[in-house]
């Protein structure tokens, strides 16, 4: 059907497109928040539908009876992080450190273009998301909390925000840490947020969709879906979050032309409630055993 085709080429650019110009309109004015929430809620709903128009694996679109604790990590981990980071830390350490980059200490080329700033904080960042999501892959305390977030067995919108908090911390930290050891404005932040966000949503949506050269450059859901493979030779690789750059340089990039599995998760069990998710990290073992003993589906394990 030609109008599949057209979506299915179409989607990932129109949409990203979309949301940055809704951004850039949004920071034109001076209402950043307002039109971000504005660009994410449209994306939100737009790939809803397409994941019921055309999904990419229609068995993800049944219930995996994990839609509150997705939501509920979502809001843990992106509201109060990015809330405390943002209106309180960031901004707090950004007036802090803006002072030192003004006097001429500071690395930053402020005297670029704005857009030309933009793409350097997303490569800059990305260095330290890549490491971050790395070191998350293999370090085993680092992984007990990145873990949550390949526990699920299904891919689609709602689960691009089920992060542990401490996991979502750690990579914010380092990430936005850097750009303000370097100097970066607070509109660059705000850039990396934004970008962030939209990326992020769109490579976990279950939709149908096709990238060509897109993917050698952006974290597009074809290569995401890699990286949730239960095999280790899929899923140790592409820790890219915005873009491929870090993987084509550390050699972790992989895409191959076949369907990624369909079962996908993590080897190790995963309780079922929100509360002990967040416990997981710190009683991992607990969970291990419980998972060793029992004989039929346990209720307290996902
Ligand atoms: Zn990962
Ligand atoms: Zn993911």
């Amino acid at each position: 059907m030609a109008i599949k085709s057209i979506l299915r080429w179409g989607s990932w650019p129109f949409l990203f497109g979309c949301c940055l110009a809704l951004f850039a309109y949004g920071m034109h004015i001076g209402q950043p928040i307002l039109y971000f929430n504005l660009a994410y809620v449209f994306l939100a709903l737009t790939l809803f539908f397409l994941e019921r128009f055309m999904p990419h694996e229609r068995e993800w679109l049944g219930a995996d009876g994990q839609l509150w604790q997705d939501l509920a990590h979502t809001l843990s981990s992106k509201g109060l992080v990015q809330g405390l980071l943002i209106f309180g830390g960031v901004i707090g350490l950004s007036a802090f450190l803006t002072p030192a980059a003004e006097a001429g200490r500071g690395i930053w080329p402020r005297e670029w273009p704005m857009a030309a700033q933009v793409i350097l904080g997303v490569v800059s960042a990305e260095f330290m998301l890549y490491l971050a999501h790395r070191m998350g892959h293999r370090w085993p305390p680092m992984w007990a909390f990145h873990a949550i977030h390949h526990s699920v067995k299904r891919l689609w919108i709602v689960n691009t925000g089920r992060f542990h908090f401490i996991d979502s911390l750690i990579s914010i930290v380092m990430a936005l840490g850097l750009l303000l050891v370097l100097g970066a404005p607070m509109e660059v932040v705000k850039w990396l947020s934004a970008v962030t966000a939209f990326i992020g949503m769109l490579t976990h949506c279950n939709v149908d969709m096709k990238f060509g050269p897109i993917s050698w450059f952006f974290n597009t859901p074809e290569l995401h879906r890699w990286h949730h493979s239960k095999d280790l030779r899929e899923g140790d690789k592409n820790f890219g979050e915005n873009i491929m750059l870090w993987d084509w340089v550390f050699r972790s990039y992989f895409n191959e032309d076949r369907r990624p599995p369909v079962d996908i998760g993590i080897k190790q069990a995963m309780p079922v409630a929100f509360r002990h998710q967040l416990m997981y990290p710190f009683r991992r073992n607990y969970y291990h055993g419980l998972r060793d003993k029992r004989t039929e589906k346990d209720p307290h394990i996902f």
